[in-house]
């Protein structure tokens, strides 16, 4: 591993946790160097598993349940302690952020929805195919698959969910941020346009990339919702981790996911190394001008 070493910034001098994306409730920060995630039972499963994979240096540190004013949480480590006041950023990976479950239980009861309608004309007045208009209404399975067009999940298999700099702006205005371009000048503008830390970034995620195509919880899981943590500073440190696993599910036995063949529904492959392909390629194309 290169890049950065895993040493804890002292308390005193390190800049509060902060937080990119998801839900502002689900966190508290321990002060050692720890992070507390209100609890999910598949995420935990996935946690304790991660610790006995490969995979381990690229997913925080799994310390167990802990119990905090009623409240349940998995403790793992805060990967912002290693850190001095850092950018971050939260790439959500994969050609589909929803189950397969989700989408046969959303099948189950396919009432017209109306208020997925409404989302739909906000966004794109012209989305609606003309009996959708006439309706006024969407079922609920065809406005998550059009979800996934708007930004860059369906066209490269990962999409930027949130950026925060270290001069405290935060943008997670990245819903329709789709074409390579779009994506090109957000990866810009997160390094400042810094060469060194767009090669550490790549270096690290090649590195990542060697490592998922040899681990067994990444061949036997379907990995959706997940983000990689994009972590540097002024030293020019440059970390990347595997972060959020509510929705990565255990396949079946012996059935393997390959994570770059096209999702056909019952497949359940979820596109993660096509999008981590496509990631390091862009990369590699800001790093060749
Ligand atoms: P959602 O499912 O809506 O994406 P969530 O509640 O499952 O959200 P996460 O996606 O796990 O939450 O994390 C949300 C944010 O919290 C991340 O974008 C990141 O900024 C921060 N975060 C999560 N885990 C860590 C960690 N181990 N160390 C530092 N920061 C973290
Ligand atoms: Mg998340
Ligand atoms: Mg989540």
């Amino acid at each position: 591993m290169v890049n950065w070493s895993p040493v804890v910034v002292p308390l005193k001098e390190r800049a509060p946790w902060v937080q990119v994306v998801g839900h502002a409730g689900n966190f508290q920060t321990a002060g050692d160097g720890k992070l507390l995630k209100k609890y999910c039972a598949s995420e935990q499963q996935c946690l304790q598993r991660l610790m006995d994979d490969v995979l381990q240096p690229f997913v925080p540190r799994y310390h167990g349940v802990t119990r905090r004013d009623e409240q349940e949480y998995n403790l793992m480590d805060d990967l912002l302690s290693f850190f001095d006041s850092p950018c971050i950023m939260d790439c959500k990976m994969g050609s589909r952020t929803y189950l397969e479950e989700e989408l046969k239980k959303a099948r189950k009861h396919p009432q017209p929805r109306k208020d997925m309608y409404e989302k739909m004309i906000a966004v794109d007045p012209e989305a609606p195919t003309p009996e959708e208009k006439v309706q006024q209404a969407v079922l609920k399975t065809r406005y998550m698959q059009w979800r996934e067009t708007l930004s860059s999940t369906a066209t490269l298999g990962f999409r930027i969910e949130g950026i925060k700099k270290s001069d405290g702006s935060c943008n997670t205005n990245f819903k329709r941020t789709k074409y390579k371009e779009e994506v090109v000048q957000a990866l810009d503008d997160f390094v400042d346009s810094n060469v060194t830390l767009l090669r550490n970034y790549q270096q690290r995620l090649k590195e990542l990339r060697l490592v998922l195509e040899k681990s067994h919880f990444f061949r036997t899981h379907e990995v959706v919702g997940s983000s990689l943590l994009f972590v540097h500073d002024q030293s020019g440190r440059a970390g990347v981790w595997m972060i959020d696993f509510g929705k990565t599910a255990s396949m079946p036995p012996p059935l393997t996911l390959d994570h770059r063949s096209p999702w056909v529904e019952g497949n359940r492959e979820d596109g993660y190394l096509w999008g981590l392909d496509n990631f390091i390629d862009l990369l590699t194309g800001m790093l060749a001008v």
